[in-house]
């Protein structure tokens, strides 16, 4: 009973523990706020300042066990002075961010315990006891209401709500008992407490508002300066749309490189710089499985079509103001394709005749035979050899020789569709792969090109006209699917087209080459040694009218 006394009652006592432990939990949740210190102290300020009416109110009871009543008094313009000393030190918080300095607080504290020790023991005048216990709390708080009303932030906000709040508690506290002589009452101060204590979390809330607010003002400081670097970009950027495709962003030197109307950007697509179109949609397939590219290499033209470069072009998928675009920077890499072009070109060609080589015929012609496979289609594979062409050498020389080659290859080439492929393969010896022919029109391909090298002309050096003949082996499809085993037949007709007299096409058939492995064997001997007689008169020609066993 005596107990709940000492609080003024029971509900009394919940409803001032319950504030104080509201506006705690209120001062450590806005702990992140600019003003947190500042209004810690305040918290303290008016806790002390709530010990002090307390004493005050509550004197009956300490009198009660004999404490004296003068020591009461001193207690309660102490812990007044004291309280404001708090609120003054809030207010060095909320305006200068600082501390107050430990000389002033010593000052101030000193001056509180003299003034209050004098008021009541040597003075012992309770008119200036009053008079103190008003006036220094006043000054404290308009301290305080000052620094809420200088900072921006407050001002505006609830600081102003706050200071507002406590000093008219105060004010009104004052009123009711010094001029109405109504019994001072605590409960109302805590319920300007709990009022602070809702204010701190509005306060935050504000500040976390406002923070955000600072937050998108740095995301589009900062987008503004992602863009200027873009713009001042080495490498040429385009960004296009993901929806439509439309170039939404191109720096000065993507405008250069893609020769765009900067005012008119939207009419532009990015497809529409590929030479093949597909590409646009083979680098959106490729960025569903990584997140960047970084090595598409692509053919692309100016939005006129002008002549078509190459670049090297890194992607990936960004979010550009609130859609999804295509980011790609790009490199010309040009001049280094058409090194690795010519590179490609020396190791497939043959440096004398510039038609493909050997090796290149193997690689492409087995690929070519497994697509005929798949599109079930026919195919032959020739071999063509110049007839008597160490006579040509040994007659008008290496050179003309070299120019007879070249012009063997020239008109092969020629004759031939542009699907099919021709090489030299060794020597003076020519390789063909033709493409969806059958056995009969292969055949007749072959006799097509024996007459037109026939009819080909080249100058020797001393300027006399050379002609030769060429004699071909047609190996057709259906026997063998092997590269070299295809060769290998053509090889074989051609050396009996040879053995029967040359300037001849030969077709290979399975039955008459039976025995060929024999007949290879014995090459050497169906194929005479040219000059044997060296005074042989020979015709560059010689065969032309023994072709007999396929007629043109
Ligand atoms: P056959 O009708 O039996 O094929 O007789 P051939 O003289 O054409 O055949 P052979 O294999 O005896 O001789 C081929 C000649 O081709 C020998 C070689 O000097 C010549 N030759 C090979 N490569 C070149 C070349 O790059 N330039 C020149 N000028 N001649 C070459
Ligand atoms: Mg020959
Ligand atoms: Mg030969």
């Amino acid at each position: 009973m005596l107990f709940f006394t000492f609080f003024g009652g029971f509900f009394e006592l919940l409803f001032g523990l319950s504030a104080f432990a509201f506006l705690g939990f209120a001062t450590w949740y806005a702990s992140s706020l600019k003003y947190s210190k500042g209004l810690r102290d305040l918290w303290f300020g008016l806790f002390v300042f709530f010990l002090a009416a307390f004493f005050y109110q509550r004197n009956s009871f300490f009198v009660y066990y004999g404490v004296s009543a003068d020591i009461l008094v001193f207690l309660r313009l102490f812990l007044t002075i004291g309280a404001s000393v708090l609120f003054l030190m809030a207010s060095s918080h909320i305006l200068l961010s600082k501390e107050l300095p430990a000389h002033i607080l010593f000052v101030f504290i000193s001056a509180g315990l003299v003034l209050s020790l004098y008021a009541v023991f040597v003075a012992q005048n309770a008119e200036m006891e009053q008079n103190i216990s008003l006036i220094v709390p006043m000054i404290g708080l308009a301290y305080l209401f000052l620094s809420f009303v200088s900072q921006p932030n407050l001002k505006h906000h609830l600081g102003l709500l706050i200071a507002g709040l406590v000093m008219f508690g105060f004010f009104e506290q004052m009123a009711f008992f010094t001029f109405l002589g109504l019994p001072f009452s605590y409960v109302f101060t805590l319920s300007l407490l709990f009022i602070l204590a809702a204010s701190y979390f509005l306060m935050e809330a504000e500040f976390c508002a406002l923070d955000k607010k600072e937050i998108k003002q740095n995301l589009e400081d900062f987008s503004d300066n992602m863009m200027n670097i873009l713009k001042g970009s080495p490498f040429p950027i385009l960004i296009s749309k993901l929806t439509d495709d439309t170039i939404v962003f191109a720096n000065k030197n993507a405008l250069k490189l893609f020769e765009l109307d900067a005012s008119e950007l939207s009419r532009y697509h990015f497809k529409d710089f590929f030479v093949d179109a597909d590409n646009r949609k083979l680098l959106l397939e490729k960025l569903e499985h990584i997140k960047e590219v970084q090595d598409f290499e692509v053919l692309v033209k100016t939005s006129f079509g002008n002549t078509p470069f190459w670049l090297l072009a890194s992607a990936n998928v960004v979010n550009y103001r609130g859609s999804m675009v295509l980011y790609s920077a790009f490199q010309d890499i040009t001049s280094r394709k058409l090194r690795e072009k010519a590179l490609q070109n020396q190791a497939d060609r043959d440096p004398l005749t510039s038609i493909y080589n050997r090796r290149y015929f193997e690689e492409c012609v087995s690929k070519k035979i497994e697509s005929a496979h798949m599109k079930n289609k026919n195919f032959a594979v020739l071999m063509v050899d110049a007839d008597h062409f160490k006579n040509v050498n040994d007659k008008y020389g290496h050179k003309t020789g070299d120019k007879v080659l070249m012009e063997m290859a020239h008109v092969l080439e020629r004759s031939l569709r542009p699907d099919d492929v021709v090489a030299r393969y060794g020597g003076e010896e020519f390789v063909a792969f033709l493409n969806d022919v059958d056995e009969d029109v292969a055949v007749t391909v072959a006799h097509r090109l024996k007459n037109a090298v026939s009819n080909a002309v080249v100058y020797s050096e001393s300027g006399e006209p050379v002609s030769w003949t060429v004699s071909i082996g047609v190996a057709p499809s259906g026997i063998s699917d092997e590269v070299s085993l295809m060769i290998k037949m053509a090889d074989d007709a051609m050396y009996m087209a040879k053995q029967h007299g040359r300037n001849r096409v030969e077709l290979y058939i399975a039955e008459n080459f039976k025995n060929f492995e024999n007949l290879s064997d014995r090459k050497d001997q169906y194929h005479p040694v040219f000059g044997e007689d060296e005074d042989e008169e020979i015709s560059l020609l010689d065969g032309i009218e023994t072709s007999h066993i396929i007629e043109d």
